[in-house]
């Protein structure tokens, strides 16, 4: 099965696709973890992306592409995957369309995790001190909250008139949260 997730940073993204790599036997790909990696790595691509990271903005279309590229290319996504942190506004959504469209594996669905902002910070601020990733101080957390809203939700309205996307309440304990996501996609069939 090839998914989508969708919801703003802090929602719960990166723990569901974590749990339906597991339960469905498909790929986990999060562009955030790519990006970390080529970060720490301190490829080319890596430090260029580090400070606009750590601002909260999105990095470079073409360069998060190219990454995607190379991890589709990888036999792990053969039964499938489930994108998180992809796409992230209309542009990566039209290329994710042709690049799936090549390679005749188009999308089977789309899950969207609604979290309301206050919920968001608070998750961040948790993380924040739990992790230390620097991109989850309050600051640049309101901040990638703004990217989001006026960025990556169209990312739904753009799933929704392809009849792909259901929405899930991403509130409430993380088992619960998982056993609604799997019923949204067996709804799909
Ligand atoms: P995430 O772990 O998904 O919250 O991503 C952390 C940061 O990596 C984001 O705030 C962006 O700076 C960058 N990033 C991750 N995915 C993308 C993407 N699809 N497009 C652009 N930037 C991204």
């Amino acid at each position: 099965m090839r998914i989508v997730l969708l919801g703003a940073p802090g929602s719960g993204k990166g723990t569901q696709a974590k749990r339906l790599k597991v339960d469905l036997g498909i790929a986990h790909i999060s562009t955030g973890d790519l990006l970390r990696a080529a970060v720490k790595a301190g490829t080319s691509l890596g430090l260029k992306a580090k400070a606009v990271m750590e601002s909260g903005q999105l990095v470079s279309d073409g360069i998060v592409l190219g990454l995607l590229e190379e991890r589709l290319a990888q036999s792990d996504t053969k039964p499938g995957f489930v994108l998180d942190g992809y796409p992230r506004n209309l542009a990566q959504a039209n290329a994710l369309d042709g690049l799936l469209a090549r390679v005749g594996q188009p999308l089977d669905a789309v899950v969207k995790l609604n979290v309301p902002d206050a919920a968001i910070v608070k998750r961040c601020e948790i993380r924040f001190e739990q992790e230390h990733r620097a991109d989850d101080n309050p600051e640049t957390v309101r901040k990638r909250l703004a990217v989001y809203a006026e960025q990556t939700a169209p990312v739904a309205d753009f799933y929704a008139q392809r009849g792909l996307l259901t929405e899930i309440d991403g509130v409430g304990d993380i088992d619960a949260i998982g056993d609604r996501v799997l019923a949204a996609l067996r709804a799909r069939g």
